[in-house]
């Protein structure tokens, strides 16, 4: 079937509207090849080329193959990508009705195209903490998975210059609508937060047991192919799952090493990284330690294992746009369909060095998938990514790389659907391949 991957990945986007998701659906992907979850509190007992998993936070997973041989004889294998995406974050406890108006306070995350996110059926999806029958404390995972609600634009009749550059207000323009009846809310004294009872509706509780909740307005609609030949990817958060898909496919795809096999899902990237859940945290250099003691090797051996490793952090690229040609140099702009893109940037907004470089070229040609290379404009400074923070807190060398999108935080994204299929092939290529050559 053509594009087979691209619809895989159409379908794990959709089960995927938030972090908490995309965790849970990469961990059933791994329990049904046979992988065995750890918890960070427990004593664990690992077997050489087992296949393991550890989720941190509900929102990060790392899962991982011990190597056959020792690993500060052959090092680790990494690959990286982040499961978190722009989104309007709900506050859950504020009311704001007025006039018969329901509406939802939110808090914008990270840096989507905000325009993207207005008019549009919003769906309702993440986790919820909450007081269980029993009495003992419980965190749920929640997914309306159909609209709930829509951030209203004004007429243009009324903002007539609305074409001409808008920028919204979060605090009083973008909460969202849930709902309207005028006379409903005329009769009743003490409405309380829509959002609330919403929830506790949904999940078959009262809503004085809902404790906390981490919930996002997500768009509503289905990932899709389209194009001429059905090429093109387009959906809700391609940043970064198109990435965590690629990772996951191309560790499911490889078999058991002499060196050890690492795939990291992680989260917050587009904040930061800076969390106990985000690159920026202990949490891959934590696993590492533990696979290397669980080998048996001493503090110098771990050493020795990072000093043998490589990694490759997979996140998207910024795509030519021939809308915009202006704002790419043309000779370094990826296009969609024209491979995976190695990422590289003089102020190391991306890890990439001239080692790493050409080990993933040297992977591409071995996989038999086309490369492209991104660099900004000279005069214009690109996002950064989680290969620089990791690289940095695990001394790995690392490259960063991405399948070409379109629309970058967007709600409705743009890959191209070989670019996808190429990286999976690629990072298959990476885990089998020895990570130490010497250097
Ligand atoms: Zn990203």
């Amino acid at each position: 079937m053509p594009y087979s991957l691209a619809k895989h990945l159409c379908d794990f986007v959709d089960a995927s509207p938030t972090a908490y998701h995309a965790v849970e659906n990469i961990a059933c992907a791994l329990e049904a090849r046979g992988a065995i979850r750890l918890r960070e509190h427990e004593a664990w007992a690992l077997e050489p080329g087992a296949t393991y998993y550890v989720i941190r936070g509900g929102s990060a997973l790392v899962a991982f193959r011990p190597g056959l041989r020792p690993a500060s004889e052959e090092g680790f294998a990494l690959a990286g990508a982040h499961t978190d995406s722009p989104a309007l974050k709900a506050r859950l406890e504020k009311p704001l009705s007025a006039r018969g108006f329901e509406r939802v306070p939110i808090e914008v995350y990270g840096g989507p195209i905000l325009a993207t996110w207005l008019d549009r059926p919003l769906s309702l999806a993440g986790r919820v903490a909450l007081r269980g029958p029993a009495g003992a404390l419980e965190t749920r995972l929640v997914n309306f998975a159909r609209p709930v609600g829509i951030v209203p634009n004004l007429a243009i009749h009324l903002n007539r210059d609305l074409n001409k550059g808008f920028e919204y207000n979060a605090q009083t323009q973008l909460p969202v609508l849930l709902g309207a009846d005028p006379a409903a809310v005329q009769a009743e004294t003490v409405t309380g937060s829509a959002l609330l009872r919403l929830i506790a509706k949904e999940l078959g509780v009262e809503p004085d047991s809902v404790l906390g909740a981490d919930l996002f307005f997500v768009d509503a609609q289905r990932c899709t192919l389209f194009g001429v030949d059905g090429e093109l990817v387009n959906g809700y958060r391609l940043d970064d799952l198109s990435g965590c898909h690629a990772v996951l496919e191309g560790f499911l795809r490889s078999s058991p090493a002499p060196h050890g096999q690492i795939a990291c899902f992680l989260d917050h990237e587009e904040v930061g990284s800076t969390s106990r859940v985000g690159a920026d945290s202990s949490l891959i250099r934590d696993l590492l330690a533990r696979i290397a003691v669980g080998g048996g090797l001493a503090s110098e051996g771990f050493y020795r294992a990072l000093a043998r490793s490589f990694a490759v952090s997979v996140d998207v690229a910024q795509a030519y746009h021939p809308s915009y040609a202006e704002k790419f140099d043309e000779y370094f702009a990826p296009l969609l369909n024209g491979g995976p893109a190695i990422k590289v940037n003089a102020n190391m907004r991306y890890a990439t060095d001239a080692g790493a470089e050409a080990r993933f070229r040297t992977y591409c040609a071995e996989a038999g998938v086309p490369c492209q290379k991104f660099m900004s404009r000279a005069d214009i400074a690109p996002g950064s990514t989680i290969g620089p923070v990791s690289s940095a807190l695990t001394g790995i060398p690392t490259v960063d790389v991405g399948a070409p999108l379109l629309s970058m935080h967007s709600i409705r994204e743009t890959i191209g659907a070989r670019d996808h299929e190429a990286m999976a092939a690629v990072l298959a290529r990476h885990f089998g391949a020895s990570p130490f050559e010497g250097a």
